[in-house]
């Protein structure tokens, strides 16, 4: 069991905070328009106060935590209130299955019509188009009807046998892409009637990048924001870098720990997040849009990179990618550092990744590496 992130702690394992550091947690719940926000307040159990703040948000169907050094509490705290606003924006329009504007969208796509786009979609179309192309096709959001298919698109778990291999062959064989939506202004088009939009691989971090940018508006410079384990951190913890967790690719806790550099999003892909079982066979989320199957046998992929929509998007093209190319995809894709697990805990990693993490507990893992071509 890893050391100092082990089980049994307040915080999710992943979180930073100041190993063995006495403190008392203050919860309170207060309804936010539907979202139930608990605030967690660390107060200084010893003498000296450390100037952290954490305030929890429970947003997107994940614990979203704020971690704020060296800021006053009510300047931290009206910083988080402005981001639970935008995230409550982004859950209501960038959902795949319920009702809001980007179901709406994908209605007039399926019909060829031209919509207007919603200025908060627009901008996710337009990234993820580009991050389609540098991925070579392996991250494509323009695959939402695959990922309804094997039933994803669904609060609880999937059950029963896999969707039909003809089904799944006559919906690769339509071939949706993000090359067939025509962005003109805000007015978008799709050529293909099949495609169906799911930021599912890449709203996350795109919505911690905005996140950043808004605490930074409210004059906040050293912060992390941690969404399950998807983080981006900027800044220092005072004297020393943050230090984070990377999680374990069969949920156990903390795989590794990385020191962050200033501004860095450490972004984790797994098939042991979500997935479907049947027979004793497990089926990952992520799918891969050339066969239309889930990916196997790769646990997970963890990537730094500076922007968190990046890192998130390529998090999932190297899950699909697998032990074979994810070298390529990274370097197509700009990623400095990558690690793939597979799935016999083998992990793969380019040196420069090697360099800014440390194994947490545990006999090292086997490790093969491999330069970013
Ligand atoms: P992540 O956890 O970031 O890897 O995102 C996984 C989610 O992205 C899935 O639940 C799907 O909604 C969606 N997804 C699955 N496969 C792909 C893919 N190849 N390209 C883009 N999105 C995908
Ligand atoms: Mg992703």
């Amino acid at each position: 069991m890893p050391g100092k992130f082990g089980a049994g702690e307040t915080h999710p394992p992943w979180v930073e905070y100041p190993p063995g550091m006495p403190f008392h947690i203050i919860e309170y719940r207060r309804p936010v328009r539907g979202l139930v926000l608990v605030a967690v307040l660390l107060l200084g159990g010893c003498s000296k106060q450390e100037p952290l703040y954490t305030e929890q948000l429970f947003v997107f169907g994940t614990l979203v935590e704020f971690s704020i050094w060296g800021a006053e509490s009510e300047q931290a705290r009206e910083a988080v209130s402005a981001v639970a606003a935008d995230f409550q924006r982004m859950h209501r329009d960038w959902h795949a299955w319920k009702p809001g504007a980007l179901t709406e969208l994908n209605r007039a796509l399926a019909a060829g019509e031209p919509a207007e786009a919603d200025p908060f979609v627009l901008p996710l179309i337009e990234e993820s188009k580009e991050l389609y192309r540098r991925s070579e096709g392996l991250f494509n959001p323009a695959i939402g009807r695959l990922i309804a298919l094997w039933g994803f698109h669904s609060d609880d778990r999937p059950t029963g046998p896999p969707p039909s291999q003809k089904t799944i062959a006559d919906l690769v064989a339509r071939h949706p892409t993000m090359n067939d939506i025509d962005v003109q202004a805000n007015r978008v088009r799709s050529r293909n009637p099949a495609v169906q939009l799911d930021f599912g691989a890449f709203a996350k971090g795109y919505a911690i990048d905005l996140a950043v940018r808004r605490l930074r508006e409210q004059g906040i410079d050293h912060a992390i924001v941690n969404a399950g384990g998807d983080l981006r951190a900027i800044g220092r913890r005072g004297e020393r870098p943050w230090r984070v967790g990377i999680r374990h690719p069969q949920g156990r806790g903390v795989l590794a720990s990385v020191e962050t550099d200033g501004d860095d999003s450490v972004f984790t892909s797994g098939n042991y997040e979500r997935y479907r079982e049947h027979e004793g066979v497990r089926h990952s989320h992520i799918i891969d849009p050339r066969s239309g199957m889930p990916v196997e046998h790769v646990a997970s992929v963890t990537v730094i990179h500076d922007n968190g929509a990046v890192a998130d998007a390529a998090a999932t093209a190297l899950t699909v990618a697998g032990p074979k190319a994810w070298h390529r995809i990274a370097q197509a894709m700009g990623i400095k550092y990558a690690m793939l697990v597979d799935g016999e805990g083998t992990v793969y990693m380019n040196p420069a990744m090697a360099g800014r993490i440390r194994f947490e507990g545990g006999d090292p893992p086997e490790i093969v590496f491999g330069e970013l071509l």
